[in-house]
């Protein structure tokens, strides 16, 4: 199982203004889970610096080990937040984060399925409600075979959208 963090230490990449976090400031961001190296990305994005009010962090665990670093890593094509640096480590080739592979989102959407347009690729409901997870993906219809755009954060939202691929 995955264990608590305890702190964590951020430092913004705009203005340098740093600081510390701790557990219980954490778990805020997160509905009141306990915040662990598995889901500490999905608190990332909720993150704004209070002096310069810019959301990009260098971000260190208690033991100085870096989980986040905007210049190095990827995000998840799950939900969008950064995937931590130790599971990169693990596993350079991860789409997806610990988070998402842990709700099972399918790690190969993107080769079997067309990508949502731009302007919905975040849940415009979850965006609504700030929830963690806002990703879209392309699906079919079993009823029907036409597709549609769903929200990552389903079954707790249902929101689509109906997909028209793009003519190529
Ligand atoms: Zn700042
Ligand atoms: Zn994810
Ligand atoms: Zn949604």
């Amino acid at each position: 199982m995955a264990r608590a963090v305890e702190t964590i230490n951020i430092q913004c990449t705009s203005c340098g203004h740093a600081g510390s976090l701790r557990q219980a400031d954490l778990a805020v961001a997160v509905e009141d889970e306990v915040v662990t190296l598995a889901n500490i990305n999905q608190v990332i994005p909720k993150l704004v610096c209070k002096s310069c009010r810019q959301k990009l962090f260098r971000i260190e665990d208690g033991a100085a080990r870096c989980l986040v670093d905007p210049e190095h890593g990827r995000r998840c094509e799950g939900c969008d937040c950064p995937i931590i640096l130790p599971r990169l480590e693990v596993a350079p080739d991860s789409r997806l984060c610990q988070f998402c592979v842990d709700a099972g989102t399918e790690p190969d959407v993107e080769s079997e399925w067309p990508r949502p347009p731009a302007d919905m690729s975040r849940c415009p409901r979850c965006l609504e409600r700030h929830a963690e997870k806002s990703a879209t993906f392309v699906r079919e219809n079993s009823k029907n075979g036409s597709l549609f755009i769903g929200c990552s954060n389903f079954p707790r939202c249902n929101w689509t959208a109906p997909f028209s691929p793009p003519n190529t």
